[in-house]
Protein backbone atom coordinates (compact mmCIF):
# COMPACT_ATOMS: atom_id res chain seq x y z
CA UNK A 1 0.00 0.00 0.00
CA UNK A 2 1.66 3.41 -0.80
CA UNK A 3 1.49 6.60 0.97
CA UNK A 4 -1.78 8.47 1.09
CA UNK A 5 -3.85 5.08 -0.01
CA UNK A 6 -6.48 4.38 2.70
CA UNK A 7 -7.76 0.86 3.49
CA UNK A 8 -10.82 -0.29 2.56
CA UNK A 9 -13.89 -1.21 4.63
CA UNK A 10 -16.93 -2.85 3.28
CA UNK A 11 -20.23 -1.74 5.18
CA UNK A 12 -23.12 -4.39 5.05
CA UNK A 13 -26.65 -3.04 6.34
CA UNK A 14 -30.39 -3.66 5.36
CA UNK A 15 -30.76 0.10 6.15
CA UNK A 16 -30.16 3.04 4.25
CA UNK A 17 -29.77 5.56 7.43
CA UNK A 18 -27.57 3.19 8.98
CA UNK A 19 -25.05 3.19 5.93
CA UNK A 20 -25.58 6.67 5.90
CA UNK A 21 -24.58 6.92 9.49
CA UNK A 22 -21.40 4.61 9.21
CA UNK A 23 -20.04 5.79 5.98
CA UNK A 24 -20.05 9.55 7.85
CA UNK A 25 -18.03 8.32 10.27
CA UNK A 26 -15.41 6.04 8.75
CA UNK A 27 -15.09 8.00 4.89
CA UNK A 28 -12.16 10.44 6.91
CA UNK A 29 -9.93 7.53 7.69
CA UNK A 30 -10.93 4.85 5.70
CA UNK A 31 -12.22 3.69 2.01
CA UNK A 32 -16.44 2.63 2.36
CA UNK A 33 -17.73 0.53 -0.06
CA UNK A 34 -21.61 -0.48 0.81
CA UNK A 35 -23.56 -3.26 0.62
CA UNK A 36 -27.19 -3.29 1.46
CA UNK A 37 -27.91 -7.17 1.47
CA UNK A 38 -25.58 -10.11 2.48
CA UNK A 39 -25.56 -11.27 -1.56
CA UNK A 40 -24.22 -8.11 -2.51
CA UNK A 41 -22.06 -8.12 0.43
CA UNK A 42 -20.31 -11.86 -1.08
CA UNK A 43 -20.25 -9.66 -4.61
CA UNK A 44 -18.71 -6.89 -3.18
CA UNK A 45 -16.27 -8.60 -1.18
CA UNK A 46 -15.11 -10.49 -4.37
CA UNK A 47 -14.76 -7.57 -6.57
CA UNK A 48 -12.49 -5.24 -4.14
CA UNK A 49 -10.84 -7.35 -1.48
CA UNK A 50 -11.69 -5.32 1.52
CA UNK A 51 -9.73 -5.00 4.56
CA UNK A 52 -11.91 -4.88 7.35
CA UNK A 53 -15.86 -5.82 6.91
CA UNK A 54 -18.48 -4.30 9.25
CA UNK A 55 -21.59 -6.77 8.85
CA UNK A 56 -25.32 -6.53 9.83
CA UNK A 57 -26.76 -9.78 11.54
CA UNK A 58 -30.44 -9.32 10.39
CA UNK A 59 -31.04 -8.69 6.77
CA UNK A 60 -33.95 -10.10 4.55
CA UNK A 61 -32.87 -13.03 2.57
CA UNK A 62 -28.82 -14.12 3.24
CA UNK A 63 -28.68 -13.12 6.82
CA UNK A 64 -25.14 -11.63 8.58
CA UNK A 65 -24.90 -15.26 10.15
CA UNK A 66 -24.46 -16.98 6.83
CA UNK A 67 -22.50 -14.57 5.36
CA UNK A 68 -20.09 -15.04 7.95
CA UNK A 69 -20.43 -18.76 6.76
CA UNK A 70 -19.70 -18.25 3.64
CA UNK A 71 -16.39 -15.81 3.92
CA UNK A 72 -14.93 -18.32 6.64
CA UNK A 73 -15.61 -21.03 4.80
CA UNK A 74 -13.06 -19.56 1.51
CA UNK A 75 -9.47 -19.43 1.42
CA UNK A 76 -8.92 -16.33 -0.09
CA UNK A 77 -11.89 -14.44 2.69
CA UNK A 78 -11.17 -16.37 5.80
CA UNK A 79 -8.59 -14.20 7.25
CA UNK A 80 -10.62 -11.14 6.39
CA UNK A 81 -11.72 -9.39 9.66
CA UNK A 82 -15.30 -8.68 10.61
CA UNK A 83 -17.31 -6.83 12.74
CA UNK A 84 -20.42 -7.96 13.58
CA UNK A 85 -23.23 -5.41 14.27
CA UNK A 86 -26.00 -6.51 16.12
CA UNK A 87 -29.45 -5.33 17.14
CA UNK A 88 -30.03 -8.52 18.78
CA UNK A 89 -29.54 -8.50 22.67
CA UNK A 90 -28.46 -11.28 24.41
CA UNK A 91 -25.22 -13.03 24.76
CA UNK A 92 -26.25 -16.28 22.98
CA UNK A 93 -25.88 -14.26 19.69
CA UNK A 94 -22.77 -12.63 20.71
CA UNK A 95 -21.54 -16.35 21.23
CA UNK A 96 -22.51 -17.77 17.89
CA UNK A 97 -20.99 -14.07 15.88
CA UNK A 98 -17.72 -15.42 17.93
CA UNK A 99 -17.81 -18.78 17.19
CA UNK A 100 -18.45 -18.01 13.50
CA UNK A 101 -15.22 -16.48 13.74
CA UNK A 102 -16.09 -12.56 14.26
CA UNK A 103 -13.64 -10.63 15.66
CA UNK A 104 -16.01 -8.06 17.28
CA UNK A 105 -18.96 -7.32 17.89
CA UNK A 106 -20.51 -3.92 17.88
CA UNK A 107 -24.42 -3.49 19.57
CA UNK A 108 -27.72 -1.47 18.09
CA UNK A 109 -28.05 1.37 18.52
CA UNK A 110 -24.05 2.13 18.44
CA UNK A 111 -22.18 5.12 19.15
CA UNK A 112 -20.33 6.73 16.91
CA UNK A 113 -17.35 6.75 18.70
CA UNK A 114 -17.56 2.97 19.88
CA UNK A 115 -17.63 2.34 16.04
CA UNK A 116 -14.34 4.46 15.40
CA UNK A 117 -12.42 2.93 17.78
CA UNK A 118 -13.29 -0.93 17.08
CA UNK A 119 -12.82 -0.49 13.79
CA UNK A 120 -9.49 1.19 14.63
CA UNK A 121 -8.01 -1.16 16.53
CA UNK A 122 -8.79 -3.80 13.91
CA UNK A 123 -7.28 -2.00 11.50
CA UNK A 124 -4.36 -1.87 13.16
CA UNK A 125 -4.31 -5.69 13.61
CA UNK A 126 -4.73 -5.00 9.91
CA UNK A 127 -1.96 -3.02 9.52
CA UNK A 128 0.58 -5.07 11.64
CA UNK A 129 -0.20 -8.46 9.99
CA UNK A 130 0.53 -6.84 6.47
CA UNK A 131 3.83 -5.67 7.56
CA UNK A 132 4.56 -9.06 9.13
CA UNK A 133 3.83 -10.68 5.69
CA UNK A 134 5.20 -8.27 3.97
CA UNK A 135 8.48 -8.38 6.09
CA UNK A 136 8.01 -12.35 5.18
CA UNK A 137 8.97 -12.12 1.66
CA UNK A 138 10.24 -9.14 1.04
CA UNK A 139 13.81 -7.65 0.85
CA UNK A 140 13.11 -4.52 3.19
CA UNK A 141 16.09 -2.95 1.48
CA UNK A 142 15.19 -3.31 -1.79
CA UNK A 143 11.94 -3.83 -2.14
CA UNK A 144 11.99 -6.88 -4.56
CA UNK A 145 11.86 -10.98 -3.42
CA UNK A 146 13.94 -12.05 -0.45
CA UNK A 147 15.05 -15.64 -1.09
CA UNK A 148 12.41 -17.29 0.92
CA UNK A 149 10.19 -16.05 -1.33
CA UNK A 150 11.88 -16.96 -4.35
CA UNK A 151 12.16 -20.19 -3.07
CA UNK A 152 8.42 -20.62 -3.04
CA UNK A 153 7.78 -19.10 -6.28
CA UNK A 154 9.98 -20.86 -8.17
CA UNK A 155 8.87 -24.17 -7.41
CA UNK A 156 5.78 -23.11 -8.31
CA UNK A 157 6.55 -21.81 -12.17
CA UNK A 158 8.96 -25.03 -12.18
CA UNK A 159 6.09 -27.29 -11.96
CA UNK A 160 4.44 -25.64 -14.61
CA UNK A 161 7.16 -25.48 -17.03
CA UNK A 162 7.37 -29.15 -16.35
CA UNK A 163 3.94 -29.79 -16.74
CA UNK A 164 3.53 -27.36 -19.80
CA UNK A 165 7.06 -28.69 -21.82
CA UNK A 166 8.51 -25.30 -21.60
CA UNK A 167 11.89 -23.97 -20.90
CA UNK A 168 12.67 -22.08 -18.11
CA UNK A 169 16.18 -19.91 -17.50
CA UNK A 170 17.82 -18.28 -14.74
CA UNK A 171 20.49 -15.66 -14.38
CA UNK A 172 22.68 -15.64 -11.05
CA UNK A 173 23.82 -12.22 -11.07
CA UNK A 174 26.54 -11.17 -8.53
CA UNK A 175 27.99 -7.18 -8.71
CA UNK A 176 31.82 -7.19 -9.31
CA UNK A 177 34.05 -5.94 -6.12
CA UNK A 178 31.27 -5.24 -4.18
CA UNK A 179 33.27 -4.82 -0.78
CA UNK A 180 35.26 -2.76 -3.03
CA UNK A 181 32.54 -0.13 -3.81
CA UNK A 182 31.74 -0.37 0.23
CA UNK A 183 35.20 0.63 1.44
CA UNK A 184 35.30 2.97 -0.96
CA UNK A 185 32.11 5.11 -0.58
CA UNK A 186 30.67 3.70 2.52
CA UNK A 187 28.14 1.13 3.42
CA UNK A 188 25.04 3.79 3.03
CA UNK A 189 26.04 4.25 -0.59
CA UNK A 190 26.70 0.43 -1.35
CA UNK A 191 22.55 0.27 -0.17
CA UNK A 192 22.26 2.70 -2.90
CA UNK A 193 24.35 0.59 -5.28
CA UNK A 194 21.85 -2.23 -4.27
CA UNK A 195 18.83 -0.73 -4.87
CA UNK A 196 19.63 0.73 -7.95
CA UNK A 197 20.24 -2.44 -9.41
CA UNK A 198 17.27 -4.18 -8.01
CA UNK A 199 15.42 -1.33 -9.80
CA UNK A 200 17.21 -1.73 -13.13
CA UNK A 201 16.82 -5.56 -12.81
CA UNK A 202 12.92 -5.24 -12.17
CA UNK A 203 12.70 -2.96 -15.48
CA UNK A 204 14.64 -5.46 -17.75
CA UNK A 205 12.54 -8.79 -16.50
CA UNK A 206 8.46 -7.55 -16.44
CA UNK A 207 6.59 -10.13 -17.47
CA UNK A 208 4.15 -10.96 -14.66
CA UNK A 209 5.44 -14.43 -14.13
CA UNK A 210 9.16 -13.67 -13.89
CA UNK A 211 10.55 -13.39 -10.66
CA UNK A 212 13.32 -10.92 -9.44
CA UNK A 213 15.10 -11.98 -6.18
CA UNK A 214 17.92 -10.43 -3.76
CA UNK A 215 19.42 -13.69 -2.61
CA UNK A 216 21.67 -12.50 -0.66
CA UNK A 217 24.47 -9.89 -0.10
CA UNK A 218 25.70 -8.55 -3.26
CA UNK A 219 23.74 -11.65 -5.30
CA UNK A 220 20.68 -11.64 -7.15
CA UNK A 221 18.82 -14.00 -9.33
CA UNK A 222 15.91 -13.57 -12.08
CA UNK A 223 13.60 -16.92 -12.90
CA UNK A 224 12.57 -16.51 -16.84
CA UNK A 225 9.44 -19.13 -16.90
CA UNK A 226 8.71 -19.70 -20.86
CA UNK A 227 12.22 -18.75 -22.02
CA UNK A 228 14.69 -20.16 -24.43
CA UNK A 229 18.57 -20.03 -23.52
CA UNK A 230 19.17 -17.56 -26.61
CA UNK A 231 16.17 -15.41 -24.64
CA UNK A 232 17.71 -15.45 -21.65
CA UNK A 233 20.90 -15.07 -23.08
CA UNK A 234 19.88 -11.34 -24.86
CA UNK A 235 18.24 -10.24 -21.79
CA UNK A 236 21.45 -11.06 -19.93
CA UNK A 237 23.79 -9.38 -21.98
CA UNK A 238 21.69 -6.22 -21.89
CA UNK A 239 21.68 -6.23 -18.43
CA UNK A 240 25.19 -6.38 -18.09
CA UNK A 241 25.48 -3.42 -20.54
CA UNK A 242 22.79 -1.39 -18.88
CA UNK A 243 24.79 -1.89 -15.72
CA UNK A 244 28.27 -0.88 -17.08
CA UNK A 245 26.62 2.31 -18.32
CA UNK A 246 24.52 2.97 -15.21
CA UNK A 247 25.96 6.00 -13.27
CA UNK A 248 25.11 6.39 -9.71
CA UNK A 249 25.44 9.89 -7.77
CA UNK A 250 26.88 9.47 -4.31
CA UNK A 251 24.69 11.38 -1.70
CA UNK A 252 25.96 14.97 -1.84
CA UNK A 253 26.02 14.51 -5.26
CA UNK A 254 29.89 15.08 -5.55
CA UNK A 255 30.81 12.10 -7.46
CA UNK A 256 29.74 9.62 -10.30
CA UNK A 257 29.71 6.22 -9.68
CA UNK A 258 29.41 2.86 -11.22
CA UNK A 259 29.86 -0.94 -11.33
CA UNK A 260 29.92 -3.96 -12.82
CA UNK A 261 28.04 -7.53 -12.69
CA UNK A 262 28.69 -11.10 -13.48
CA UNK A 263 26.05 -13.19 -14.85
CA UNK A 264 25.37 -17.08 -14.84
CA UNK A 265 22.62 -17.93 -16.87
CA UNK A 266 21.32 -21.59 -16.89
CA UNK A 267 18.27 -22.99 -18.86
CA UNK A 268 16.45 -26.19 -19.17
CA UNK A 269 12.85 -27.64 -20.40
CA UNK A 270 12.78 -29.38 -16.78
CA UNK A 271 11.81 -33.47 -17.11
CA UNK A 272 10.00 -35.03 -13.98
CA UNK A 273 13.50 -36.34 -12.54
CA UNK A 274 15.48 -33.15 -12.78
CA UNK A 275 15.94 -30.85 -9.56
CA UNK A 276 15.50 -27.57 -8.85
CA UNK A 277 18.74 -27.06 -6.80
CA UNK A 278 21.06 -28.72 -9.68
CA UNK A 279 19.50 -26.28 -11.87
CA UNK A 280 20.20 -22.80 -9.88
CA UNK A 281 23.96 -24.94 -9.19
CA UNK A 282 24.64 -24.96 -12.92
CA UNK A 283 23.60 -20.99 -12.95
CA UNK A 284 26.05 -20.35 -9.73
CA UNK A 285 28.58 -22.72 -11.84
CA UNK A 286 28.63 -20.23 -14.47
CA UNK A 287 28.61 -17.25 -12.40
CA UNK A 288 31.55 -18.33 -10.92
CA UNK A 289 32.99 -19.17 -14.43
CA UNK A 290 31.94 -15.60 -15.32
CA UNK A 291 33.92 -14.31 -12.03
CA UNK A 292 37.05 -16.14 -13.06
CA UNK A 293 37.60 -15.27 -16.87
CA UNK A 294 37.52 -11.65 -15.61
CA UNK A 295 34.02 -10.09 -14.49
CA UNK A 296 31.01 -7.90 -16.25
CA UNK A 297 30.54 -10.68 -18.50
CA UNK A 298 27.58 -13.57 -19.14
CA UNK A 299 28.76 -17.16 -18.79
CA UNK A 300 25.97 -20.08 -20.03
CA UNK A 301 25.33 -23.67 -20.94
CA UNK A 302 22.13 -25.94 -20.79
CA UNK A 303 21.76 -26.91 -17.37
MG1 LIG B 1 -30.60 -5.06 9.62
Amino acid sequence: MGLGEKRKILVVDDEKSNLAVLNQILSMEYTVLTARSGEEALKRVEADSPDLILLDIIMPGMDGFQVLVKLKGADHTKNIPVIVITGLSGENNEERGFFLGAVDYITKPFKNAIVKARVRTHMMIVNQMRTIERLGLVDPLTDISNRRSFDDRIDVEWRRCTRENKPISFLMMDIDKFKTYNDTYGHPQGDILLQSMAKLFCASARRPADIVARLGGEEFGILLPETTLDNALAIAEKIRQDVESLQIPTSDGQTMTSATISIGVASIIPGETDIIRNFIEKADEYLYAAKNSGRNRVCSGSA
